[in-house]
């Protein structure tokens, strides 16, 4: 079978210099490649002679913890740092096969744990809007692809927000589909029963097509699910949280804006409160750690991963391992699991925990049957000063308005808003909604399961109102070519 490159052979390398180029000044990518494609089966469409075009016959980058076969495969850690994956994730797979090509691997926090891609030792990543700022997490090499305009697509993980928090911190889509309708198969676990593979992207037709691509049924993953029809009509009442949401000044001004314009565009909105929101953090992270500490009770530096140089016996040689390649970040959940899941204590954390979850989900689903979305804010800030920015000069950013960094503590505090659909399983949906103080913001559309194509419609319509900008400076590769206009709303304010 040939090898057959779909993104325009003459074109491809010089696309992917143009990519590198362009990514040494925010480093979204850890690996800058085309994967193969040659054993990929040639589907009807491709004779060359008829059928319809290819629906997504696009470049697509991929974040580190999803498997393509011939790149690599760090998940952002020491532990996995030169492993080359023998296989390709099935969501990967399926758009391969539609025509997509995959261009690299973006940096993320290790194992997809953090909120700020500051969590690993293998790459930088800033944020494109402001380089002392960051660029989200845990997805935040896969937002800052999309908002540099590198790809017009890339893949992320979300399991208790990491594909909406960094979308919103870089101004462009980010989908958390319904719990199992995409296949996780080729996603390296972390938190199994909270995430999903999501995409984002610089324009919401793109992002619902990648989506309708990967979705559906798979063999290889047992918890994934075909995606009934969704029999219900269209949007009409939207629900908007009220009550003390602790959110930044700029952020609930951006709130009530965007609320403001879907009135404008004809929905009902309705005032809801979410009683449930206050436990939804503690809830999360007691599951999301418990799940984590025995999903990496795998990496014991014997089958495969980092190995130490020296050991006396097996225990010093697992040991070892675990202390010399896992972050601090990682090394906290993995305690904090294990505390949780301790024998004659699993009824005072986990147990409990999993209560919570029901609660919220039956509060949730109370909610949907008075309005049919919620518009939700994605993050109380907008993207906050990097650790170590601090001090740096930073003469091209001169008028930064950027508010404090957050600690570990106090970026776990702010999932509130994103980790509720993990806990609940259902979809959301990150739309850029306009900038404040030259930052971007994003707010998240939150719907019942399998509601995907009912988020797509609103967050068109509001794409009519507050079109997506880019971060000044910044050009795609057709504009390069001369094959685009500039990028319509590009540039600054
Ligand atoms: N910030 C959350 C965490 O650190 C979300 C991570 C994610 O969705 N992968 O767990």
């Amino acid at each position: 079978m040939t090898t057959r490159n779909r993104f325009n052979i003459p074109t491809l390398e010089e696309y992917l210099e143009f990519v590198r180029g362009a990514d040494r000044k925010t480093g979204a990518f850890l690996e800058i490649r085309a994967a193969p494609q040659a054993d990929l089966p040639v589907a009807a469409d491709e004779s060359g002679t008829a059928g319809d075009p290819l629906p997504l016959p696009l470049p697509v980058a991929v974040k580190d913890n999803i498997a393509v076969r011939g790149l690599h495969l760090t998940c952002g850690s020491r532990m996995l740092e030169g492993l080359i994956s023998p296989y390709t994730a099935t969501a990967v797979e399926r758009l391969q096969r539609a025509g997509a090509t995959v261009v690299g691997k973006t940096n993320l926090d290790e194992f997809g744990m953090g909120s700020s891609t500051e969590n690993t030792p293998l790459g930088r990543t800033v944020n494109p809007w402001n380089h002392d700022l960051v660029a989200g997490g845990s997805s935040g090499g896969s937002a800052v692809a999309v908002a540099q305009q590198l790809v017009p697509v890339a893949l992320g993980s979300d399991t208790g927000g990491s594909v909406r928090q960094p979308a919103a911190f870089c101004g462009v889509y980010g989908l958390k589909p319904t719990y199992g309708t995409v296949s996780r198969y080729g996603l390296v676990a972390y938190a199994s029963s909270l995430e999903v593979i999501g995409v984002l992207g610089a324009d919401i037709a793109t992002v619902a097509q990648t989506y309708r691509v990967m979705r559906g049924l798979d063999e290889h993953d047992h918890s994934s699910v075909d995606h009934p029809a969704d029999s219900r009509g269209a949007v009409r009442t939207i629900g908007v949280l009220r009550g003390e949401l602790g959110l930044d000044p700029a952020v609930a001004r951006n709130y009530a804006e965007t609320e403001r314009v879907l009135k404008g565009l004809g929905y009902r909105i309705k005032p809801v409160t979410l009683t449930t929101l206050e436990y939804v953090v503690p809830a999360y992270y007691t599951i999301a750690s418990a799940e984590a500490s025995a999903n990496l009770a795998r990496y014991n530096g014997v089958r495969y991963g980092y190995r130490p140089v020296y050991a006396e016996n097996p225990e010093e040689l697992v040991r070892k391992a675990r202390s010399e390649a896992f972050g601090r970040e990682v090394k906290t959940r993995i305690l904090l699991g294990t505390y949780v899941l301790r024998s004659g204590f699993q009824d005072q954390y986990y147990t409990r925990a999993q209560k919570i979850r029901t609660l919220i989900r039956r509060e949730l689903e109370e909610v949907y049957r008075e309005v049919d979305v919620l518009l939700m804010p994605v993050f109380p800030v907008q993207a906050f000063p990097r650790a170590d920015a601090a001090g740096e000069p930073s003469a091209a950013h001169a008028s930064s308005t950027a508010g404090t960094a957050l600690d570990a503590f106090q970026q776990k505090v702010a999932d509130r808003f994103t980790s509720t659909a993990n806990l609940a399983a259902v979809p959301a949906l990150t739309v850029p909604s306009g900038l404040e103080n030259g930052l971007p913001v994003g707010m998240q559309l939150m719907g019942p399961a399998f509601s995907e194509e009912r988020l797509f419609s609103v967050a068109s319509a509001l794409a009519g109102e507050i079109p997506l900008r880019f971060p000044p400076g910044t050009r795609s590769w057709p504009e390069t070519q001369g094959l685009a206009p500039q990028g319509e709303g590009a540039g600054g304010p």
